[in-house]
């Protein structure tokens, strides 16, 4: 049996160095890489995915415990997806957005009635930075203000105002293109800007800090707040009790609008639909994009109020983008709801978050001096690394690199060897497998991070 299948279509074998060749001699000649020195770079050719593993040419497998970027929520491969892709290319692959189409329609149809209660419309776009632009856009015009609040440890993509928004290093090469954008502090009991001692506390105290900042901002200039409804990248911070209540409570208080950004949590990765379904709160917007077809056509969108939409009935919304709704896409989404709801994927996600990972990893707390904290909820948890639990040091310093970041990299790599590709971020590993994954790969992987933090420990002090 072929091991996969190249890019002609013909079968291949692992192994095989002058396939590997062409597709590294290619990429490094023609390829442009997102965030990196182009010269220091080597990225690892796959040759292909299945489920939830992937394969580079050599044959050397990984379990996929990132879902690539926190994207491919049912895995490489599935076989429902590829049919409703393949059907809707074979029907009608594009029409511009200014028809009115069927999966298109049936898409923000579904979107709508699995969010919160007064959503009204969707507008689709490309990808996750899009969605943010959009969802700020939107909120500028409805308000008639043009501030936006934004949290420090926080990404929101790498377009104009959604890299503005990003409160992380990713954000500080790339200038001031917009003064807008506001940062401030949010919850992080662990290492709490407010000296709070319960997560009570630190979620009032986050509150009257950013009521503060509100203040003397200048609250009519301030169109919106917008937050990772459970951080991503930055930590996985998931909300301490009455947070996001708290911040809606302000935005209602100022007539500021609240966006949550699901862009990472967004189907079904923290156990609800939409990650705010686990609080009470109702937002005005909501960006989405990697889970709502898990990436395998770009899509992203936003979720609108009705009083949001209701700004624009008798206006127009001044933005639009060629691929707005495309319908390849939108068939994608479709199929991503028959998929949750024939594999139960939420129901799963929340069981297996709660049963099996949430107990091995207060275990590993336990076990691993190099562990400070886990968090999380659902397949969506960060393990912080730390030198000292007692000092609570991290690991390696904040945007450590080069020989700084030698400890952690140690870590991912002993990883790696294990065959498995990390969700690797700061001083953290997180644990995101694609939501598919069986009980026994999930246990699979933790055992393999088990193992790969005594090689952590080996650094603390
Ligand atoms: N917002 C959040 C929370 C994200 O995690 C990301 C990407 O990781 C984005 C926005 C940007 O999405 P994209 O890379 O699709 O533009």
């Amino acid at each position: 049996m072929a091991d996969y299948t190249d890019l002609n279509g013909a079968e291949q074998s692992f192994g095989d160095n002058a396939a590997q060749r062409e597709v590294r001699e290619n990429d490094r000649n023609y390829v442009f890489h997102s965030w990196s020195a182009q010269g220091k770079i080597d990225p690892l050719p796959i040759a292909k995915g299945e489920g939830v593993r992937f394969w580079d040419y050599d044959g050397n497998e990984y379990l996929d415990f990132s879902s690539q970027l926190v994207n491919l929520n049912i895995g490489h491969g599935h076989p429902k997806m590829i049919k409703a892709i393949q059907d809707q290319a074979a029907r009608l692959a594009t029409i511009q957005p200014a028809f009115a189409n069927d999966v298109r329609g049936e898409l923000a149809k579904k979107i709508v009635e699995k969010s919160f209660d007064g959503a009204r419309s969707v507008f689709f776009t490309n990808g996750g930075a899009e969605a943010i632009e959009y969802a700020v856009r939107l909120a500028r015009h409805h308000t008639g203000r043009q501030k936006v609040m934004t949290r420090y440890r926080s990404y929101h993509g790498s377009t104009g105002t959604a890299i503005m928004m990003t409160g992380e290093p990713r954000r500080w090469a790339n200038g001031i293109i917009d003064g807008s954008v506001v940062h401030f502090f949010g919850p992080y009991a662990y290492r709490s800007a407010f000296f709070a001692e319960t997560p009570e506390q630190e979620s009032e105290r986050a509150l009257a800090h950013l009521e503060q900042q509100i203040e003397v901002e200048g609250p009519g200039t301030i169109a919106a707040i917008v937050l990772e409804t459970v951080t991503g990248t930055n930590g996985v911070f998931v909300p301490p009790p009455g947070y996001l209540e708290g911040v809606r409570a302000l935005c209602d208080k100022y007539g500021i609008m609240m966006i949550c950004d699901e862009v990472m949590v967004g189907f079904g990765r923290t156990g609800e639909w939409f990650a705010y379904q686990g609080f009470d709160v109702k937002p005005d917007l909501v960006t989405f994009a990697k889970g709502v077809n898990s990436g395998y056509v770009p899509l992203g969108g936003v979720v609108i109020s009705e009083a949001v939409h209701n700004s624009f009935v008798d206006r127009p919304f001044p933005g639009g983008l060629t691929y707005s709704g495309h319908p390849l896409a939108c068939a994608a989404g479709l199929a991503t709801f028959d998929i949750f709801e024939d594999e139960r994927i939420i129901e799963r996600t929340r069981d297996l978050g709660e049963r099996v990972v949430a107990p091995r990893l207060a275990e590993m707390l336990e076990k691993h001096p190099s562990v400070g904290e886990v968090r999380g909820k659902g397949l969506f948890w960060a393990i912080e690394l730390v030198k000292n639990k007692e000092t609570r040091e991290a690991l390696v310093p904040f945007n450590a690199a080069g020989d700084d970041a030698a400890p952690f990299n140690a870590v991912v790599a002993a990883c790696k060897k294990a065959g498995l590709w990390p969700f690797a971020a700061g001083n953290r590993l997180q644990v995101a497998p694609p939501l598919i994954i069986s009980e026994e790969d999930l246990v699979k992987g933790l055992d393999i991070i088990d193992e790969a933090l005594t090689v952590a420990d080996g650094y603390t002090v």
